[in-house]
């Protein structure tokens, strides 16, 4: 592959990062260090600025009120707003609305595509259940059909965007007699639907995640997505477009040590003279590098019409530990003030590597376990029959 960006795309990330540094305001990068995967007030506000300027759908086609630029011009827009942390719609984007587009009706299309664009719709994904995480398709969850709608009633866990989102994109049961990946569908259920509650569910790393209980929630027959009972086929679409992953925010983080290691001065000398210091910084530079590439590849296959299956497995699980190794360099490096958190005076680097130290166990387990992702390598990539 040619790892190089054509003149347009550079053009274009330039132009993202300069709109990016001109709105970036101290009170939206407040409320984005306090917030972290939760979306506040004024990172909705930045994110339907995003989608007036036509970048939210850089890379969706044309007819679906995207630009049609492709799929290296959407990861770069996600690279920058990543490597500021910003919200950028998430799985709505990448997952939910890409699914859309081929398997929902026209007048699903009609309704939601333009409004995901502009982010005024955003879905939360419902996907895991208390007894269904890995093994996904044991979910109970029921959607039982009564004439024009359907009745749901179940409890979904980690639907980490409830509590900001419009709508859940919900999987649930509509055949218990069928075999359990046979009989589950997709509905788009709207968040203020009578018989919805949604309970805060607060992670060691301080992210908010949430409970849903569904107690008889009607919702539309129209709100079904494609066909009935063909709720994992669609999932598994949805799970492959989920491929398109920035990396920039380790690149963030191992700037900040860097920074840190030059500035901090102990007995005399800056940290970074410490060989010890200098090669872990320099083993983490290697790491980041590597991360670049392999993220840029699967946006390059993606942009080919490859689906990066193994490739993105490897991403994955690639980035979720380097979170931990830069934490724990973090650990290593700032010695006891990387356990100040943030809003203390003594909080190196804001306390954002003191975070990422209590929030890099998650990485390993969302969107898919490290273990999950390890059996789908040997499986798919190594060629090594199921375990
Ligand atoms: C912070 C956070 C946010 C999340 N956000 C969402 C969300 O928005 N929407 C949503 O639907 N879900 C979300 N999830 C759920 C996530 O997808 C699940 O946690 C994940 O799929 C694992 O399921 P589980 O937690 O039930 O663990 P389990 O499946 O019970 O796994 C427990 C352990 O057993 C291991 N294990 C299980 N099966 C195998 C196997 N076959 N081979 C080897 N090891 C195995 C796992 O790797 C893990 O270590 C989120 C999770 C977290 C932590």
């Amino acid at each position: 592959m040619d790892f190089s960006l054509t003149p347009e795309q550079e053009q274009f990330g330039k132009q993202v990062r300069e709109f990016i540094h001109e709105h970036l305001k101290p009170e939206l990068r407040d409320e984005v260090e306090r917030e972290q995967y939760s979306i506040g007030p004024l990172g909705k506000k930045f994110v339907r600025l995003m989608g007036q300027r036509g970048w939210l759908g850089i890379g969706w086609p044309r007819q679906y009120g995207g630009q049609g630029r492709g799929a290296i011009d959407q990861w770069l827009f996600l690279q920058e707003m990543d490597l500021e942390n910003l919200p950028t719609g998430g799985l709505t984007l990448s997952s939910a609305g890409p699914t859309l587009m081929r398997v929902g009706s026209e007048e699903q299309k009609r309704e939601y595509l333009p409004k995901i664009l502009s982010g005024e719709i955003e879905f939360a994904i419902g996907y895991t259940e208390p007894n269904a995480g890995s093994d996904l398709a044991s979910l109970q969850t029921r959607a039982a059909r009564e004439g024009d709608s359907y009745v749901i009633n179940g409890r979904k866990i980690y639907t980490s965007a409830a509590h900001h989102s419009t709508h859940i994109w919900l999987l649930a049961r509509t055949d218990p007699n069928a075999p359990k990946h046979r009989g589950i569908s997709i509905f788009i259920l709207p968040i203020d639907a009578p018989g919805v509650t949604i309970r805060p569910l607060r992670t060691m790393g301080s992210e908010r995640s949430n409970e849903v209980f569904f107690e008889d929630v009607r919702i539309p027959a129209g709100n079904l997505v494609g066909d009935e009972n063909q709720g994992w086929y669609y999932v598994t679409m949805a799970l492959d477009f989920e491929r398109l992953i920035p990396h920039a925010r380790a690149q963030r983080q191992l700037e900040d040590l860097i920074n840190y290691a030059k500035r901090t001065v102990v007995d005399g000398r800056p940290l970074s003279r410490r060989p010890q210091v200098r090669l872990a910084l320099a083993r983490l530079a290697v790491e980041v590098e590597a991360v670049r590439l392999f993220s840029l590849r699967s946006a390059w296959m993606i942009e080919c019409g490859k689906t990066p299956n193994v490739e993105a497995s490897i991403l994955k699980v690639f980035i979720s530990e380097l979170s931990e190794h830069i934490s724990v360099a973090a650990q290593n490096i700032m010695g006891p003030y990387a356990a100040v958190r943030a809003g203390d005076p003594l909080a190196p680097v804001r306390g954002r590597l003191e975070r990422l130290y209590r929030g890099f166990p998650m990485y390993k387990f969302a969107g898919g376990t490290n273990e999950v992702m390890r059996n789908i390598i040997a499986q798919r990539g190594l060629g090594m029959p199921r375990g």
